[in-house]
């Protein structure tokens, strides 16, 4: 996943940064100068990489997908497709 900073614009009318992932959804509360935002950016992503949640793609579909560990494979929609076909 990447994150991407964009600039927001708090209801006071003041400038200041978000954080989005890939899809667009904001990450944490905006913050207030861009520093910030790059900063919260690293620990972030850092804290995902050492929480050991990876984005793999999908052994069914190919959807990259945030992955728990090397027993999920399956991303959450294939995986309640499977369990509906009474598959696991
Ligand atoms: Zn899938």
């Amino acid at each position: 996943m990447n994150l991407h900073i964009m600039t927001h614009t708090f209801p006071s009318g003041n400038r200041g940064y978000k954080v989005v992932d890939d899809n667009g959804n904001m990450i944490g509360s905006p913050k207030g100068c861009r520093d910030d935002a790059v900063t919260f950016c690293e620990v972030y992503l850092k804290r995902q990489a050492e929480s050991g949640l990876k984005s793999r793609p999908c052994i069914t579909c190919r959807t990259p997908f945030e992955s728990e560990g090397i027993h999920n494979r399956m991303c959450p929609r294939c995986r309640s497709r499977a369990n509906d076909a009474g598959m696991i």
